[in-house]
C-alpha cells in the first residue's frame, strides 16, 4: 500500500490486488517505527495519523527466562527528535488511512476480493498475474511491472529461479486475546513462562497475546491441556490472571508458523519481490513491518522515473535488491542471534545466552553506556538505512507548522 501511494502520487497508473475483503485481520504486528512516522510526516499524513487509537512504546526487552527480569536491548527514548517511540496502531487502521490517501488519485485502484494466482509470462518476462475474485470470477492484469508484497507466501516464491534460503526458527507463535483492565499495563509488555515466551500488544480494551512456543509442539501442547497452559500463563503474568478463563476453549487460540528466509534474487524482467515476500522476518524485535514499508519507499524511489517512461529493464529492479538486501541481510542477522541466544535456550528452560550472569553483564553493559544504548535504539526505529520518499510524492506541511508532534526532524 506504501508503495501504491507513492507510485500514484508520482502519476503512475497502480493497481492492488488484495485477496481478502478488507484489511480486518488481527495476526498482524501493530508496529509503527520512527521510520515510518517520518515518512507519514513527509507524505502529510502525521495529523491523520496521530488521531488513530494508539499506544506509545519507548524500549525492548527480552525477557530472559521465568522469574527474571526483562533485559532491555533497545531504549528509544535516547533518540534525538520528535520520534522516540513506536506508535502501536492496529495494522488495520493504518492501511485504511493509506489507501483512502491513494484514492485521491485518479492513477490509483485498489481491488479487494481479488487474489493472484499466477503470473503471465511472455518470452521470459513477467507481464502481469491472472486472478480469481471471491465470487469466482477470473482474469487478467497486464502490467509494465508486477511487484510481489504478498507476504511470506508470496506466488512468486514458485519460481525456481528465484531460490529460496531458508533459515531455521526456534518458535512458532500462538495469538490470542484477552480482556484489558484499567490499571493495567499500557504499551508492549512481555513475560516468560515454563517454556513459552510472551509479548502482549495492548490494543485499548483488549490484549492481544503472542506466546512463542518452540517450533514443532503445537500439538503436543494442545493435547496436555488448555488449563496447563493457563495456569502457566497465570504465573507468568500474575496481573492478568483473573482474566485468562476467557480463553474458553483452544479454538481461541491461533498457531502462526514462524519463517525466517531470503530469496536469493528478489526480480526476473517484469517482477520485483519486496517485504516477506522477499525475506519473511520473524517477530523478534517487531521490525519486519519496518523493513517492509523501507523496501516500498527505496522501490518507489527507484523506480518511479523507469516507470513514467515506461522502461523498467532488469537492472531497474536489480538497483531495489542491490540496495536493500545489505540491510536487509542485517537485520535477520540480528533476529538469527536472538533466536539462537535468547529466545532458544529460555524456551528449553536453560538461561539465555549461555549463563544468567552473561546475560546479565551484557544488559548492564547496554544500560551503562549511553553510546552503547543510542545504536539498538536507532536500528530498531530506522534499520540499517533510513530511505527517502520521491519528490513528487512528498506533502510536507507549511514550514512553520513543524511535524505533528512541532518539533523538526533529526
Ligand atoms: C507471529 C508474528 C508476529 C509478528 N509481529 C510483528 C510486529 O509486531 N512488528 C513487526 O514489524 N513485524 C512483525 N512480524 C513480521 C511482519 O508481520 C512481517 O514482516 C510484515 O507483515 C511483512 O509485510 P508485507 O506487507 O511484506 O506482507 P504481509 O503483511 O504478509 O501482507 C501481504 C498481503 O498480501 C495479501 N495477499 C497474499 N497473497 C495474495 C495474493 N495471491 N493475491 C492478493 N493478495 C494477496 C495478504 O492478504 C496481505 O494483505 C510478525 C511476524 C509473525 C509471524
Amino acid at each position: 500500500m506504501v508503495l501504491a501511494l507513492l507510485l500514484a502520487r508520482a502519476g503512475i497508473e497502480v493497481t492492488v490486488l488484495e485477496k481478502h475483503a478488507d484489511f480486518l485481520r488481527d495476526f498482524r504486528g501493530d508496529t509503527v517505527h520512527p521510520s515510518t512516522l517520518a515518512l507519514l510526516d513527509d507524505l502529510g499524513l502525521a495529523e491523520r495519523f496521530a488521531r488513530l487509537p494508539q499506544r506509545r512504546v519507548r524500549t525492548v526487552q527480552l525477557p530472559v527466562g521465568p522469574g527474571r527480569s526483562a533485559v532491555t536491548v533497545a531504549d528509544l527514548s535516547v533518540l534525538p527528535g520528535p520520534h522516540n517511540y513506536v506508535a502501536m496502531v492496529p495494522q488495520w487502521d493504518l492501511l485504511d488511512l493509506l489507501a483512502d490517501e491513494a484514492r485521491r488519485e485518479p492513477t490509483f485502484r485498489l481491488r479487494t476480493n481479488t487474489e493472484a494466482t499466477s503470473f503471465l509470462t511472455e518470452s521470459g518476462r513477467v507481464t502481469g498475474v491472472r486472478y480469481r475474485t471471491s465470487d469466482g470470477r477470473t482474469g487478467e492484469l497486464r502490467a509494465l511491472l508486477t511487484v510481489a508484497c504478498d507476504g511470506r507466501g508470496s506466488l512468486a516464491r514458485s519460481l525456481p529461479e528465484l531460490r529460496l534460503r531458508r533459515f531455521g526458527c526456534p518458535m512458532d507463535a500462538w495469538w490470542f486475546r484477552l480482556p484489558r483492565q484499567d490499571g493495567d499495563p499500557s504499551g508492549l509488555v512481555g513475560g516468560a513462562g515454563e517454556g513459552f515466551l510472551t509479548a502482549m500488544i495492548d490494543r485499548g480494551d483488549y490484549w492481544q497475546c503472542a506466546a512463542l512456543i518452540p517450533k514443532g509442539t503445537d500439538a503436543e501442547r494442545r493435547a496436555a491441556g488448555l488449563d496447563r497452559f493457563l495456569a502457566g500463563y497465570a504465573a507468568a503474568v500474575p496481573w492478568i490472571a483473573g482474566r485468562t478463563h476467557a480463553l474458553r476453549s483452544w479454538d481461541d487460540v491461533k498457531l502462526l508458523d514462524v519463517h525466517l528466509d531470503r530469496l536469493r534474487r528478489w526480480h526476473r524482467p517484469g517482477l520485483l519481490c519486496i517485504g516477506d515476500a522477499a525475506h519473511a522476518m520473524s517477530p523478534v524485535f517487531g521490525i519486519g513491518i519496518n523493513l517492509a514499508v523501507q523496501d516500498a519507499v527505496a522501490a518507489a524511489r527507484l523506480l518511479a522515473g523507469p516507470l513514467r517512461r515506461g522502461t523498467v529493464g532488469l537492472r531497474d529492479v536489480r538497483a531495489v535488491q542491490r540496495r536493500r538486501r545489505p540491510t536487509t541481510v542485517a537485520t535477520q542477522a540480528l533476529q538469527r542471534t536472538a533466536h539462537a541466544r535468547f529466545i532458544a535456550p529460555v524456551l528449553r528452560g536453560r538461561p539465555p545466552l549461555g549463563s544468567a550472569e552473561r546475560a546479565r553483564r551484557v544488559a548492564g553493559l547496554v544500560a551503562g553506556s549511553p553510546r552503547l544504548r543510542r545504536l539498538p535504539a536507532y536500528f530498531v526505529a530506522y534499520g540499517a538505512l533510513r530511505e527517502r520518499p520521491p519528490a513528487e510524492a512528498v506533502r510536507r506541511p507549511a514550514p512553520d507548522a513543524g511535524t505533528a508532534t512541532g518539533a523538526p526532524h533529526p
